[in-house]
C-alpha cells in the first residue's frame, strides 16, 4: 500500500540533491560510496516524477542507510607465531525482498566505503535476478596473497568466530569476492559449522561434495558473455570473431575468456595489479588453463605469462595511474573484470577511439563516472556492472534453493538456467530504459528496474 503524496515543494532534481548532500555528510570519507549512489540517484530523476510515492515515503533516505552494520576484531597467530590484528566487516543494507545476500571481499583496500558502495550496488543487482534475496556485503583488509594455507585458515576461523552470529541461511547468505574463493569459503564453512553445530547454506561457492551448486566458480563470467551477447543481439551482431580485452586473471576473467571463447571471440588480455600481459595471438584453451593453474594452484603473477609465452607481451602498470595501456588495445570489446575504477576517462576515451563497440562490466563499478558518461555519450553497448554480472548472485540463489531442496541440478541445468536469467535481465533493462524514455540506456534500465521492485516492497512493508 502506498503513501499518500502531499502536494509537492521540491522539484525531484532538488530533492535528490538534499538527499546526496546528506549522503555525503554523514558518509564522509567515503568516495566510493558516493559514486554508487550518485548513479543510481541520477536515473532515478526520470522515476520520481512519475512516482512521489517514494519522496513522501522517504525511500531514498531509507534504502541509502543500511539497516545494519557489523565491524569487528580479527586476532589471528601468522606462521612465525606473532599475532595480527585485521578488522572484518559485514553491510546488512536491505532485506526488503529476501535475506541479505553478497561476497565477501579480502584484499588491503577494504574499507568501510568500499563495501557500503558494494552492499548498495548489490542491493539493485539482485532485485534485478529475479530470486528473493536482499543485499549485502563483508569481508577485511586482509591480504591473502603471500601468506601459506595455514595463515589463511586461521584467519578464516578467527573471522567467521565473530561472524557467525549475525549470519544465518535465512538472515545473511555470505559468498566470495575478491580474495575469496573455494579455499576461503572451505574455511570459514568449517569454522560456522563447528561453532553453530548446523549443516546450511549459510554461504554459498561451496565445494561441490559439500553443498556447493555446479556452475557456481563459472557463473559472473560466464553470465556477463551471456549479457554481452544478448547485447549484441539487440543491434543483430554476435560476438563471433571478436577482439575482446579481459582486465583480471581471477575468477571472473578465467571465466569470462572461457566463455568467449565457446561462443567464438578471440579474448587477447588478462591483467593483475603489477601488470597485463597482450596476446596477439589470441588466449587459446591451452593458455587458459595455464594461467587457471598459475592463479588457482601456484597462485603466481601474471607476468610470468609474459615469461612462458614468447609473442605475449608483459606491461606494467600501477591502479593509481590515470589510465591502463590496457585499455588502449585496438579490439570490439571490452570485460573490466579486476576492480572498482579501473576504467579512467581517458581509458574510455581511448577505447572508444580505437573503435570499441561494447563494454560489459564484469568486476563491480570498474567505470568511474566520468566513464560512463563517455560510454552512455559515444552510444555504444554499454552493459553496466549490476546487470551484466549479476549472474554470480543469480547463481548463488540456485546454490540456495538446492541446498533448501537438499538436491542437486545437473551442470546443464544450472547453465540454462543462468543463460535464462541473464536473458531476461537483458531484456528487463532494454525494456526499463526505454519505459523511461532513453532507449539503449542501460545503466537507467538497470538502476530504474532494480529499484523498483525493492521500493515498492519497503512501501509495502511499513516503516521499517
Ligand atoms: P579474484 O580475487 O578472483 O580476482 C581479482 C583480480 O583482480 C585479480 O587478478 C587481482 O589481481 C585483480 N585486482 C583486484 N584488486 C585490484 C586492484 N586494486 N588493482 C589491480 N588489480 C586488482 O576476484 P573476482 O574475480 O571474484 O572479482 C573480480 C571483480 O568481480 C570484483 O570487482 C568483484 O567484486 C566482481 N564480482 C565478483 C563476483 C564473483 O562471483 N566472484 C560476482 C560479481 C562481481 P591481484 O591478484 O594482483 O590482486
Amino acid at each position: 500500500m502506498s503513501v499518500m503524496t502531499p502536494p509537492g515543494i521540491k522539484t525531484p532534481g532538488n530533492y535528490i540533491e538534499d538527499v546526496m548532500t546528506t549522503v555525503k555528510a554523514k558518509n564522509p570519507a567515503e568516495p566510493e560510496f558516493h559514486q554508487a549512489v550518485q548513479e543510481v540517484f541520477d536515473s532515478l530523476r526520470l522515476v520520481l516524477q512519475k512516482h512521489p510515492e517514494y519522496r513522501s515515503s522517504k525511500i531514498l533516505e531509507r534504502i541509502t542507510e543500511p539497516e545494519r552494520v557489523i565491524m569487528f576484531r580479527v586476532p589471528w597467530f601468522d606462521d612465525r607465531g606473532e599475532i595480527q590484528v585485521n578488522r572484518g566487516f559485514r553491510i546488512e543494507m536491505n532485506s526488503a525482498i529476501g535475506p541479505y545476500k553478497g561476497g565477501l571481499r579480502f584484499h588491503p583496500s577494504v574499507n568501510l566505503g568500499i563495501l557500503k558502495f558494494l552492499a548498495f550496488e548489490q542491493v539493485f543487482k539482485n532485485s534485478l535476478t529475479t530470486l528473493p534475496m536482499g543485499g549485502g556485503k563483508g569481508g577485511s583488509d586482509f591480504d591473502p596473497k603471500g601468506k601459506s594455507d595455514n595463515e589463511v585458515m586461521r584467519f578464516c576461523q578467527s573471522f567467521m568466530t565473530e561472524l557467525q552470529r549475525h549470519i544465518g541461511p535465512d538472515t545473511d547468505v555470505p559468498a566470495g569476492d575478491i580474495g575469496v574463493g573455494g579455499r576461503e569459503i572451505g574455511f570459514l564453512f568449517g569454522q560456522y559449522k563447528r561453532l553453530r553445530n548446523e549443516f546450511t547454506g549459510v554461504l554459498t561457492g561451496k565445494g561441490l561434495n559439500w553443498g556447493g551448486s555446479l556452475i557456481r566458480p563459472e557463473a559472473t563470467g560466464y553470465g556477463c558473455v551471456y549479457f554481452a551477447a544478448e547485447m549484441l543481439k539487440s543491434k543483430k551482431d554476435s560476438l563471433e570473431g571478436k577482439l575482446c580485452l579481459v582486465s583480471g586473471s581471477g575468477n571472473v576473467s578465467q571465466y569470462t575468456v572461457e566463455k568467449l571463447l565457446d561462443l567464438g571471440a578471440k579474448p587477447l588480455t588478462f591483467s593483475d595489479s603489477d601488470g597485463v600481459v597482450y596476446d596477439p595471438d589470441g588466449i587459446d584453451r591451452e593458455k587458459l588453463a595455464w594461467v587457471m593453474e598459475l592463479k588457482n594452484v601456484h597462485r603466481g603473477r601474471i607476468r610470468e605469462y609474459g615469461e612462458k609465452f614468447k609473442k605475449a607481451i608483459f606491461m606494467p602498470t600501477d591502479i593509481k595511474l590515470e589510465h591502463s595501456p590496457l585499455w588502449n588495445i585496438k579490439a570490439d570489446c571490452a570485460f573490466p573484470s579486476a576492480t572498482q575504477n579501473e576504467i579512467k576517462a581517458k581509458d574510455a576515451a581511448n577505447l572508444i577511439k580505437n573503435g570499441c563497440k561494447l563494454v560489459a562490466e564484469g568486476a563491480n563499478m570498474p567505470s568511474t563516472l566520468e566513464a560512463t558518461k563517455m560510454f552512455l555519450e559515444a552510444g555504444i553497448l554499454y552493459g553496466p556492472a549490476k546487470a551484466a554480472n549479476a549472474g554470480g548472485v543469480a547463481t548463488s540463489g540456485l546454490e540456495m534453493a538446492q541446498n533448501s531442496q537438499r538436491l542437486s541440478w545437473t551442470r546443464e541445468e544450472v547453465d540454462d538456467k543462468l543463460h535464462k536469467i541473464m536473458i531476461a535481465i537483458h531484456k528487463n533493462c532494454f525494456e526499463t530504459a526505454e519505459k523511461y524514455g532513453t532507449p539503449g540506456n542501460l545503466v537507467n534500465g538497470a538502476n530504474i528496474g532494480g529499484f523498483l521492485k525493492v521500493a515498492n516492497a519497503m512501501l509495502d512493508q511499513g516503516l521499517v
